[in-house]
């Protein structure tokens, strides 16, 4: 099979900094995740492609190799052209550092690799919290909306009770790793601790375990819920819904869902806090004379805008009550409309015969005074 480009398996441009490539297998790790996607060969996989893509374009020198001579270039040195072994990478330094909310924190604390703090089989932990990204449009984020999500989580195993064993099943130390929880993965390259594979860090394992789960204790489960989107959220707020995360283990509580908003733009309205801006053109006898013109809100209502006669071009005009809600109040933002004097270009004789006779008694000066730049009204 082809192998993917590392700069498009990461979702980075060529040139992205160490930041971004950062970013970008944060973003797929914490979606494709094994503890996250149970029994799910396609996530694995997809884990293991972008873990790959990680290792190589974080290393400068790899980096460089792979820039110059593509996978080739890589093959033999452990990586790249040979394809990995290790499905957990330890995830510890990626996620240092980073203010998370801590949402990456727990789901990576629950089993896949943090850290290798060895867990205690018996001690009640809390589920992984999940990330969910919505997107919704401008209208919807300023009147809210209710919208349906669907994801999968682990809920715990019907036929063990999320025990993980089969009837009379006892717990004994890990072969695999000795107890410790950890193994140590030597690819001939580098070297890295990762979570026993076996007991997924626990250092025991059931010895006859539950043949439903294959001993994890829990089941993915697809999960339909609706969720009220309320008025006025703001690009990346977050709306937390407690216990829809996965299932906690030995009687923890589950996680959270937590429910990143994108707010799609708005063909000409933007936003500022609970303000709305657009512009609309008006003709320079309008902006001279003065007029009353219709501009359509965010609702579709007409509304009346009064242009007062002498408003200079980039004026800034204000329809109070017209903006976006403040969550939970009656109150409203305001509606700002920037004027955009707009200069005809054509004209007809008859125009021209006005304009001059309009400019004969205007007798503007042939030699105004400069201003600067920064005195300027916005
Ligand atoms: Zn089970
Ligand atoms: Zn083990």
């Amino acid at each position: 099979m082809a192998k993917r480009d590392y700069y498009e398996v990461l979702g980075v441009q060529k040139n992205a900094t160490k930041d971004e490539i950062k970013k970008g297998y944060r973003k797929l790790a914490v979606q494709y995740h094994p503890d996250k996607n149970p029994g799910d060969k396609e996530a694995e996989e997809k884990f293991k492609e972008a873990t790959e893509a990680y290792e190589i374009l974080s290393d400068e020198q790899k980096r460089q190799i792979y820039d110059q001579y593509g996978f080739a270039g890589l093959e033999g040195m452990g990586g790249g052209g040979g394809g990995y072994s290790h499905a957990y990478a330890d995830f510890s330094d990626l996620f240092e550092g980073f203010d998370l909310g801590g949402i990456f924190g727990n789901i990576f604390g629950g089993g896949g690799g943090s850290g290798g703090r060895r867990r205690s089989p018996d001690a009640p932990n809390q589920g992984a919290s999940l990330r969910y990204d919505m997107e919704i449009s401008f209208k919807e984020a300023v009147y809210g909306t209710e919208k349906q999500v669907q994801f999968q989580h682990t809920e715990a195993c019907e036929a063990c009770k999320g025990s993980g064993g089969a009837a009379g099943a006892k717990r004994k130390t890990c072969g695999t790793c000795g107890g410790s929880g950890q193994v140590r993965k030597n690819t001939g390259f580098f070297a890295f601790a990762q979570t026993c594979p076996t007991c997924g860090g626990e250092g025991s394992v059931i010895d006859n375990p539950c043949k439903v789960c294959g001993g994890s204790g829990l089941q993915p489960k697809r999960k339909k819920i609706n969720i009220q989107i309320p008025a006025g959220v703001d690009n990346g707020k977050r709306i937390t819904i407690p216990r829809q995360g996965d299932a906690g283990r030995n009687g923890g509580p589950a996680g959270d869902l937590i429910i990143v908003v994108h707010v799609a733009r708005h063909q000409y309205f933007e936003r500022s806090g609970n303000d709305l801006y657009c512009a609309v053109p008006i003709s320079a006898t309008q902006a001279i004379l003065g007029a009353e013109i219709q501009v359509t809100s965010l609702d579709d209502k007409k509304i009346k805008l009064k242009i007062p006669a002498g408003t200079p071009h980039g004026k800034l005009l204000r329809l109070k009550n017209e903006g976006v809600p403040f969550s939970g109040t009656s109150r409203k933002g305001d509606l700002y409309i920037k004027v955009l004097v707009e200069v005809p270009t054509k004209l007809s004789s008859k125009q021209r015969e006005l304009l001059e006779e309009f400019m004969k008694l205007e007798k503007p000066s042939d030699s105004p005074l400069p201003r600067a730049l920064s005195e300027l009204e916005r």
